[in-house]
């Protein structure tokens, strides 16, 4: 079978019409940035700001033909509406512009888009990089298997994923009979991540509507089975990207990172109140990097000024839901890729984060929040 083109996908984008503008959405010029990668085919189809709130029949229309070319597995086609974004607001607004006002005026948002069989969304968030976020996602989601809950644990941070690498898992997922992918396993964790799907060193240039585009791909066309839990890492930042990513997915609620310099709590509070915005309800904060233990004579020494979090927490009234100590071993079974919480159960570093997920589960097992209504069309 020959391989898969940029003209197969746009020939198979030919049959799709756009009934309002009276022509296929390519001789429309509406198709742009394919990809291909294997058979995964990912673009963007740019429609007028105004028509974007009922344009959804049209992107699943253009998924649905492309999805019909032989030799192809996934298909993600993002709405985007960059032309109209330069126009001034409130007019007009691109995708996240869109979502945005949502928030701002309490308007239901976009359908999200639905897991069969997941439980609770977990999002697991940091106002900036380099907290240690991704290192908590990881240790969280095998301190919810060490409890004996079914986990799974979705890499969203795709300008850094470092899931494969802080898991140990090396090859591609395979896919589904009915065209989904399998998520890879380790440590007893169901895991996805875009470091699965595109080689480590090729560069990747995510724009808002994509990075949007991917998460809801990761979410919908995998193959979770049943979870108790699905834990998902974050992009740090607080950004246009972050802020849709939170509004779409329907989150049971969000734990932010943070370590206990204060110039970290003021991005964790940006981290805080962008979930607030989009009313995720905080389930809250994990202090990481909280005290120095050393490894030699295992004393504790307060380099950030321990507790910072903590009463930050408490100020705003989000429940510190525990404290990481900075800890060699933690950085270094990390990168080795066999994480502390399954490799070292019986260490402090592995109790400490086993105690989080203890608490993360009690409160979302008595959690009050309806499940997003699903609309089935
Ligand atoms: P983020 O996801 O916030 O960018 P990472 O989880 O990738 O941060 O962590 C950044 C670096 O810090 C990694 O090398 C990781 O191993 C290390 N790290 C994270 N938490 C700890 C900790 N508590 N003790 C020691 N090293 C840590």
């Amino acid at each position: 079978m020959a391989a898969l083109t940029d003209r197969d996908v746009l020939a198979a984008l030919h049959t799709v019409i756009d009934n309002e503008r009276g022509g296929s959405i390519v001789s429309l010029d509406m198709v742009k940035g394919v990809t291909l990668r294997g058979g995964n085919v990912g673009f963007m189809i740019e429609v007028d700001a105004a028509r974007g709130p009922y344009m959804e029949p049209l992107r699943k229309a253009a998924e649905d033909a492309v999805m019909r070319l032989p030799g192809v597995t996934s298909v993600s086609a993002v709405l985007t509406a960059e032309r109209a974004a330069a126009a001034p607001e409130p007019q007009k607004g691109s995708d996240v512009t869109m979502a945005r006002r949502q928030a701002a005026t309490g308007q239901a948002p976009a359908a999200k888009p639905f897991v069969p069989g997941v439980k609770h969304i977990v999002a697991v968030a940091s106002g900036k990089g380099g907290v240690g976020k991704s290192t908590v996602a990881v240790n969280l989601a095998l301190g919810l298997v060490a409890e004996g809950k079914r986990v799974g644990l979705l890499d969203a941070d795709i300008y850094g994923p470092s899931v494969p690498r802080m898991m140990g898992i090396k090859g591609k997922p395979t896919p589904t009979d009915d065209k989904r992918l399998n998520p890879m396993q380790a440590y007893g964790l169901k895991c996805m991540s875009m470091g699965f799907l595109v080689p480590e060193d090729s560069p990747m240039i995510w724009r808002g509507p994509m990075v949007i585009g991917a998460l809801e791909q990761l979410l919908r066309d995998v193959a979770w089975g049943e979870l108790d839990v699905l834990i998902v890492d974050m992009p740090p930042g607080t950004g246009d990207a972050q802020l849709t990513m939170a509004q779409r997915v329907p989150l049971a609620g969000a734990v932010i990172v943070s370590t206990p310099q204060d110039i970290a709590l003021l991005d964790a509070r940006k981290g805080i109140n962008m979930f607030k915005k989009v009313e995720v309800p905080l389930l809250g904060i994990v202090e990481n990097m909280s005290t120095f233990v050393c490894p030699n004579c295992n004393h504790e020494s307060h380099i950030f000024g321990h507790g910072g979090a903590k009463a930050e927490a408490e100020k705003i009234g989000v429940e510190c839901l525990g404290e990481i100590p900075l800890h060699i071993t933690i950085r270094e079974t990390s990168d080795a890729g066999t994480p502390i919480t399954a490799t070292q159960p019986d260490s402090p570093q592995a109790k400490a984060y086993r105690k989080i997920a203890a608490r993360l589960w009690e409160k979302l097992d008595g959690t009050t929040r309806k499940a997003p209504r699903i609309v089935i069309s």
